[in-house]
């Protein structure tokens, strides 16, 4: 049954009204023009976005530049109790943020309270605290009269260019770790997701952190491009697709400006003979339907050796077919739509062209929902099995709810169609084996290995990927460097 645009329409009246602010007030503006924002769940349009052009940019440049100055002058204990107070507010309006979410990119609210908001949460706490923690260091002190020290200083202006998928977490990953660094940032939302970025400004305002320290201006590829751009930007940190990337480095390379890229995946997960089968299949088909596969770490290519194939895939399948598809407010869905028309066409393609070429066999899925959902962007949790590594399906993310499966017969071979692709951003393994566990943890060339279902991306460990997976890191000390700079100073005494 179609879902009712009413009890969006609801949430959409009650979402912020100002979606560009600079240095602390609500601008009104469309010098990037209008978009007109259809709600993913029924395909209609609910809200018309106003879009920054290159002249908001320079404003809220121009902003942010006063507000590093503003910023640097307050003590650093004083900002970690801002960042922190800016935290709690976070954390106590969860319910209303998760509604903003759920009707701005339709992930459901079950994801986004369970799992999102209390990453982005401890992601925040953690960086808050590291305000009065930025560090130098003394790095000769010899012969006796002569002093070399570095002074840790902020890396300036930071413009952070984030998708739609999960606004708050990229918030929390890089607008904490650059403000505890004493930096200022221009945020550049996606325009499909303005509500939850204008809410967390809100906030911020709320929380006490001065005026243009945190400035928002939601837009386009314009806007993105104008900010990387401009003189008064001293670092962009990006997270999104590897197109878009391209022209970023382009664009910063006028500048000499250098900039961070969390970009994508094609993450194996290996599921090795000895595993815990239970705990396996039921990993392997949540997260990689999590947010309807529209997630950068989803594990999208699951190896499974060859001597628990067929006893295995049967149990993932019955997992992937019994989640709930539904409307992302209703508490007990797991699966809502996908971002867009245009990602349900993207998704299509695929699963079509997969079909065509028989680069495996279609096992659960493999189209939209149509007439059931309306209008809706519902994908079908789709699997292929039996996937030829070499294939398009195997090597390119597709960022929908599409799953390859894998067969391999060796440890040799499990590795060599994990590291086959271009991609590098994180491996899952499941074993028993400690010395099977520590080889591949050595030997998958990725950011980040996870071992029977470790936690993903924990505040306090390094976070991002190589290859086409891009380059920099968010994520504990590491993090936080991204945004400083060490001056070094000499001194004969
Ligand atoms: P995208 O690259 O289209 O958009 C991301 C942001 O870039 C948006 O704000 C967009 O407006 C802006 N943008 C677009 N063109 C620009 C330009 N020319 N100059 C500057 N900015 C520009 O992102 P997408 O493809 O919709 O997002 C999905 C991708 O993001 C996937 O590949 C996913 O894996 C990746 N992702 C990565 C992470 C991570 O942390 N590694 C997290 C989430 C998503």
């Amino acid at each position: 049954m179609a879902i009712d645009q009413s009890a969006h329409d609801e949430i959409v009246s009650r979402a912020p009204q100002n979606l560009i602010l600079i240095d602390g007030k609500g601008v009104s503006s469309t010098s990037g023009g209008v978009f007109e924002h259809i709600n993913p769940s029924t395909g209609c349009v609910q809200a018309s976005i106003p879009l920054c052009g290159a002249d908001d940019v320079d404003r809220a440049v121009t902003a942010a530049r006063k507000g590093l100055a503003r910023w640097r002058q307050i003590a650093p204990s004083r900002r970690a109790e801002l960042l922190s107070r800016l935290q709690a507010l976070v954390d106590s309006d969860i319910e209303n943020m998760a509604l903003l979410s759920a009707i701005e990119n339709a992930i459901p609210v079950t994801v986004t309270k369970n799992a999102y908001f209390p990453r982005a949460a401890a992601w925040m706490r953690y960086y808050a605290g590291f305000a009065d923690k930025v560090e130098g260091a003394v790095t000769a002190t010899w012969p006796a009269e002569q002093l070399e020290y570095t002074i840790p200083e902020p890396f300036g202006v930071i413009g952070c260019i984030i998708t739609w998928n999960a606004p708050v977490i990229s918030l929390a990953f890089k607008v904490f770790p650059a403000l505890a660094a004493g930096c200022s940032v221009v945020i550049k939302p996606s325009e499909m997701t303005p509500f939850v970025a204008a809410r967390f400004v809100e906030l911020a305002h709320e929380a006490g952190i001065p005026d243009g320290v945190i400035n928002l201006i939601p837009g386009g590829p314009e806007a993105g491009e104008a900010l990387c751009r401009h003189p008064g930007v001293d670092k962009i940190s990006f997270t999104g697709g590897l197109g878009t990337a391209r022209r970023i480095l382009m664009a910063c390379a006028e500048t000499i400006k250098p900039s961070l890229h969390e970009l994508g995946g094609k993450s194996a997960n290996i599921i090795f003979e000895d595993a815990d089968l239970a705990f396996a299949s039921y990993y392997s088909a949540t997260f990689a339907m999590y947010g309807s596969g529209q997630a950068c770490q989803s594990p999208s290519r699951l190896l499974v050796h060859d001597s628990i194939y067929d006893e295995f895939v049967p149990q993932v399948l019955n997992f992937v077919q019994s989640f709930s598809v539904g409307d992302p407010l209703d508490e007990d869905t797991f699966m809502g739509p996908v971002v867009n028309r245009a990602a349900v066409e993207r998704i299509e393609q695929v699963i079509e062209g997969a079909k065509r070429d028989g680069s495996g066999a279609l096992l659960t899925g493999g189209e939209s929902y149509g007439g059931r959902f309306g209008r809706g962007h519902f994908v079908m949790p789709t699997v292929f099995g039996d996937v030829d590594p070499k294939s398009d399906l195997a090597q390119n993310e597709i960022f929908g709810p599409v799953l390859s499966v894998i067969r391999f017969k060796s440890d040799a071979e499990a590795l060599q169609i994990a590291n086959g692709t271009k991609w590098g951003l994180a491996g899952y393994v499941q074993t028993k084996s400690l010395s099977r566990a520590h080889r591949f943890a050595a030997d998958l060339i990725c950011g980040s290995v996870h071992i029977n279902g470790s936690p993903n991306v924990h505040a306090g460990s390094p976070f991002g990927g190589v290859g086409l997976s891009g380059f920099g890191k968010e994520g504990g000390r590491w993090g936080l460097e991204e945004f400083i700079r060490q001056k070094n100073v000499g001194v004969i005494v």
